[in-house]
Order: structure tokens, then C-alpha cells, then sequence
């Protein structure tokens, strides 16, 4: 189920570098492992890190004077991820519903204009000389509530 979220959540080479760390690694043995540049790995690491799934130790190379990164997923912290990455969604999709579902919204080839604004030009667009007509979103409504509901019976199985 978190896999899932992962997935959802983040890119196809995100997840190949989460894969990679089933135990500490250095990110140029990722990179060559991969087959990709050093600096596309750090890249994704450091979006990984950002998110709190992966951490790092740094230690100075004597000889060479390098910097050298040996990398760690944090499996304590998938979960807090999803459930956090769920959590925005869930949030975000709300502010839709409520902005789709609190009043009347008018259309016209232009787009849609909500009701107050419709009414204020006469229920006739200025721009394209139309008459405005009832925008119907519930098929939009059905789409958002439909996904609120998928989101959350994730969150709860995660
Ligand atoms: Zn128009």
C-alpha cells in the first residue's frame, strides 16, 4: 500500500533510487549501478532527502580532500510520507470541491464565470458576445468526491 503512494507520489527514477538503498550506499555506486550521471543520482537524493525519505553521512576523503556521501533510506519515514502526501491531496481536493460546489457557475466558449460575475454582465459575455449558460460540473463533482474517496480509504490502510 505505501509502495503504491510512492508510486503515485514520485518519479520512475525516484523510486528505482529507493530501491537501491536497500542498504547504504555511496551515490556514485547508485549512479554506475543505474547507468545514469552522478549528478542526475544527487539530484534525485536530494529531492528524496527534501522529503525527509533518505539521509546522508558526509566524510572527508584524506587523499583527496572529497567530500564523499553515503546515502540511507529512512524506512522509518514512508510512512509519515504517504499518509502526509495523502493528507495534502485530500486537502487540496476539498478547496476544489468547495470552490466547484458553493455557487452557481455560468460558461461560455471563454470559460466559465461564476454567477455574481454572469449576472453583473447581464448573464451575456462581453468578450465573445455569448449568453451565458448553466455550467453543469457534475460530472466534475462526482470526479473529486470519487477521488476524496479513493484518498481516503488509502489513508486509512496506511
Ligand atoms: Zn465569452
Amino acid at each position: 500500500m505505501v509502495r503504491d503512494i510512492l508510486v503515485e507520489s514520485l518519479s520512475e527514477d525516484h523510486i528505482k533510487v529507493i530501491d537501491k538503498l536497500n542498504k547504504p550506499k555511496y551515490d556514485e555506486d547508485i549512479a554506475d549501478n543505474m547507468g545514469m550521471k552522478a549528478t542526475v543520482v544527487r539530484t534525485l537524493l536530494n529531492d528524496l532527502h527534501e522529503s525527509g525519505l533518505v539521509e546522508y553521512e558526509r566524510s572527508k576523503n584524506k587523499r583527496t580532500g572529497w567530500y564523499t556521501y553515503l546515502w540511507k533510506r529512512r524506512d522509518d519515514k514512508i510512512r509519515d510520507y504517504a499518509r502526509g502526501y495523502l493528507n495534502k491531496k485530500i486537502m487540496d481536493l476539498n478547496g476544489k470541491l468547495n470552490d466547484e460546489t458553493q455557487s452557481i457557475i455560468f460558461k461560455c466558449a471563454c470559460g466559465k464565470v461564476p454567477y455574481e460575475a454572469a449576472m453583473d454582465s447581464g448573464f451575456k459575455c462581453n468578450t465573445c458576445n455569448n449568453a451565458y449558460s448553466e455550467y453543469d460540473n457534475s460530472e466534475v463533482v462526482d470526479d473529486i468526491v470519487g477521488e476524496i474517496t479513493r484518498l481516503n480509504s488509502l489513508l486509512e490502510q496506511t
